[in-house]
């Protein structure tokens, strides 16, 4: 069974595409995409050799090595440019996800979407989006298994309008996502709820501690939770 999390993904995926799934893991989601008719052919990619060999292995049990192509490498560099269509690059953080698309940038002509979920740095995501000639074009959020996941989806295109609000700018927009801010669902709420918590204990140590940089560190952490207590 794919979990929610790769199944949403794959929803962001028009029918008949041709996706590069990159650090594909065990092909679970490449995997999904044939099996439910979703793509007419995957790229696999991955960087290490314990989860390319397990990948290698996913597709010949379903039989779709004619219709998944597992590769080992890094990024977007077992990728051909005009090969895919959709990029998928899902559990990994918002750094990583940026590197990966800013060291293939050339891999990125002709592709037409992106749906990225990085675990944490999703600003860093909308950021590069925005400054890279990618319109975000959908976000959602969802909890499983006690873990709050964030989807980004993105679209070649003008960059800047969904970053338009009358209650928040920009920059404010690009950590709490325009989409998802609009939506105000309640898995939001709960996870800036616990952004507040982690903060909070953050400052609540910065209160006990003597080293002399702490009390400038306190007051911006303070300045944190109250932009915090702002938006749930
Ligand atoms: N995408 C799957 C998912 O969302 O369930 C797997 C996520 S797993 C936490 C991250 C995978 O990315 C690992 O298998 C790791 O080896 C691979 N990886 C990390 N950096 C990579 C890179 N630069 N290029 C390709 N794969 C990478």
């Amino acid at each position: 069974m794919i979990s929610k999390r790769l199944k949403t993904i794959a929803d962001f995926c028009p029918e008949g595409a041709r996706v590069a799934d990159i650090g594909s893991d065990h092909a679970l989601l490449a995997s999904y995409f044939i099996q439910q008719n979703i793509a007419s052919f995957v790229v696999a990619g991955e960087l290490n050799e314990g989860p390319y060999q397990a990948a290698l292995k996913q597709v010949h049990t379903i039989g779709a090595e004619d219709r998944i192509s597992v590769r080992r490498g890094n990024g977007l560099a077992v990728l051909q440019k005009g090969e895919v269509d959709v990029i998928c690059i899902a559990g990994m953080g918002g750094q990583l996800i940026v590197s990966i698309l800013t060291e293939g940038a050339d891999k990125l002509e002709g592709v037409s979407r992106l749906v990225l979920q990085p675990n944490v740095g999703e600003e860093l995501v909308r950021r590069w989006m925005l400054e890279n000639g990618w319109q975000l074009s959908n976000e959602t959020i969802l909890e499983e298994d006690g873990i709050i996941y964030e989807i980004l989806v993105a679209d070649r295109g003008e960059p800047m309008l969904p970053y338009r609000n009358k209650d928040r700018s920009r920059e404010e927009l690009l950590r709490l996502g325009p989409f998802l801010w609009e939506e105000k669902s309640p898995v939001l709420a709960r996870k800036w709820m616990r952004e507040r918590e982690k903060w909070q204990k953050v400052l609540n140590q910065l209160r006990r501690s003597e080293k002399t940089e702490a009390a400038k560190r306190a007051r911006e952490v303070e300045a944190e939770l109250e932009w915090i207590d702002g938006v749930i």
